[in-house]
Formats: C-alpha cells, structure tokens, sequence
C-alpha cells in the first residue's frame, strides 16, 4: 500500500484464486423447476443445467463481462474454473482470450468430470492439456472427487505433474464430498488449489493452498470453513460471485470474526494477497484507489472501495470509470444478447 495523494492510495492489481466466468450471465435466470432444498439440489437444479446450455459464444461473452467487472474492481487476474459439457474444446481458449481482449490476466481450467461419461472426462482431460500443451496459462481442473472416478482423478493429477503445473479442484465443499482427503492425499501437491474445505477436518493430510469463498459458502448454506485451522497456505476466491476482492475479503474477515472477537482483518487481508503467488505479475499491476488507506483495518470498515485507474502490464486498462480497450456498452449488449439464448434454452432443459 502507497498513499499517492490526500485521498488515494495504490496497490497491486487485486487477484481472484477461484471464479466461475461463466456465471457471469446467471444473474436473473429463470427459477430453478423446483427450490433446491440441499447444497446436492443447488448444483443438481441451477449449476448442472446452466452448464449443459453453454456454447462457445455464450461462454465468450459471459467471460468478456466477467473480466470488464472484475476490472471495475481493481482486479487484475482471474484464476478460473470453467465446464461446459456440451461445448469443451476450446472453451478455454475462448475464456482466456476473452480476458485478454478486456485486459484482465486469467490462469484457466477446465473441470474434470465423470457425469457426462467416460467420454465426457476423457474429453474434458484432453481441453486442460491441449490448452496448457499450446501455451495457454492454466491448471488442470476437476469439478470435485465426488464425481469422478479414482482414474480419472489419477489421469488428472498425472496430466498435471507432466505439465508442470497444479491442479484446480473442488473439495470438501458440501456433505457428499466427505471423506475426500482419503481419496486424493496420495495425488496432492503443493501447487495444488483446493477450494473450500468447508468440511475437511483440520489434519487432512493435503497439500496445496486451500482457496475460501465464504459469500459463496454462505449462499449455499455448507457451514463456515474456518481456514484458519488449516497449516496450509489459505487464498481467497468469488466462485463465481463477481470479482471484487475487497468485498470478498470484508466478508472473510466479519465471518471469522462472527464467533471470534479476537479475530483481525489482517488474516483475510493475507488471504486475499495470496494470490499474487498464483500470478505474480498481478501485484506490479498498478490500481489507483479512492480511498485515504489502503490497509486492512481500514478498508475492512470501508464499503465500495472503487479504482480510480488500473494499469496492467504498464497499459492503462481502466480510467474515469471506464474500460480503456473495450466499449464497456459493446459488452454488456452482447453479454445480454448471449443471457437471452442461454435462457431460452434453460426452459428445455
Ligand atoms: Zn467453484
């Protein structure tokens, strides 16, 4: 944190550990055919029947928006996690270029699954390392253990040493996936993220950074995971909420602090400066804040702490409320466009 002037201050560009782009056109979906009653129902009745509608130009545009509003939040880089059974290949060139054209550095996975099929999973293996193999920037992603087979969990933690990079999965986030660590602790390793761990008990045995998304976490009513408890390195993400990271490390510090007085914002605000190990380039990203102090205690009183400007990679990607090499109304018509298709055909589905 630097003051730069009476009322400003700067940072780094803010990082997102875990997003979901394509949920970025979910808002104002029609309602699920029934109200899940369970964190199961929820991914049974909204997520897994918004995924099944995407195609590449729908995932395009909800990644375009995505990207635009994670800037307008002095976020500079999205680690995501993306499935679209019915559109895998190239789905995360699609993702990554879509960042790239708003501004926004992104790490890319595509999440493994067995529920469309040994077929689905072999297909979903093949996009991770296809993009990786060709440059891309990513992670081998997996939805969860608890819909994959022990081989293709196997086949992905395998893909993953041999590409040099972690794998982006799921764990311990609702009551069907307990008992993980017993499935995967012979596979993790320190470049591993595993996000939430809401219900892993405190010695799991797992290696990699634990990423908390308590909004997230709330909203689906699967308890608080405390990473505190954790002796792994703890980073925090959105799951798709949006991306902004100050209001995502307001809430990680006042759910800690809920049944804990004693509990600082600086734990959060470690938390959320954790990911510039993700994208290291991130924190000599340059955001301009409207705010006298940019620091924990501050701004974990603060509310809509906004940029002023975003520079990425020297290029200012963000001025006077704008985005510098996008027309942010271009965007939005398109990502409306794309939100009416997807709508549509989540009535057939
Ligand atoms: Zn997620």
């Amino acid at each position: 944190m630097t003051a730069v002037g009476e009322f400003t201050s700067a940072s780094g560009g803010l990082v997102c550990s875990h997003h979901h782009l394509y949920s970025a056109l979910a808002r104002g979906m029609p309602a699920p055919p029934a109200t899940p009653s369970s964190f199961r129902q929820i991914l049974e009745l909204v997520w897994w029947r918004l995924d099944m509608a995407l195609d590449l130009d729908i995932i395009r545009d909800s990644a375009r928006l995505g990207a635009l509003e994670a800037l307008a939040r002095g976020c500079t880089a999205i680690v995501d996690h993306h499935e679209s059974p019915n559109a895998i290949e190239g789905s995360l060139d699609a993702i990554a270029e879509a960042c790239a054209e708003v501004g926004v550095r992104s790490v890319c996975s595509y999440g493994v699954t067995d529920r469309h099929g040994v077929e689905g999973a072999r297909r979903g293996l093949e996009e991770n390392r296809r993009f990786i193999a060709d440059g891309g920037r990513g992670m081998v992603g997996v939805h969860a253990a608890f819909t994959c087979s022990d081989e293709t969990l196997e086949s992905a933690a395998g893909i993953a040493a041999d590409l040099g990079v972690g794998v982006h999965i799921h764990v311990a986030e609702g009551p069907d996936d307990v008992g993980v660590e017993e499935r995967i602790r012979h596979l993790s390793k320190p470049d591993w993220l595993l996000v939430h761990g809401v219900l892993l008990p405190d010695e799991h045995g797992l290696e990699g950074t634990i990423v908390h998304n308590p909004r997230s976490n709330m909203n689906n009513a699967v308890g608080y995971a405390n990473p505190s408890r954790f002796s792994n390195p703890v980073a925090l993400g959105t799951d798709g909420i949006g991306a902004d990271m100050l209001e995502e490390f307001r809430l990680a510090y006042v759910a800690g602090r809920a049944s804990d007085v004693e509990v600082s914002p600086e734990a959060a605000w470690g938390w959320m400066e954790n990911g510039w190990k993700f994208v290291p380039e991130s924190a000599e990203d340059k955001v301009i804040w409207a705010t006298p102090e940019f620091d924990p205690w501050y701004q974990a009183f603060s509310t809509g702490t906004s940029p002023l400007s975003v520079e990425v990679d020297g290029e200012v990607v963000w001025a006077d409320g704008s985005p510098t090499r996008v027309d942010e109304v271009e965007v939005r018509t398109k990502a409306a466009e794309s939100a009416r298709r997807l709508f549509a055909r989540l009535e057939e589905i």
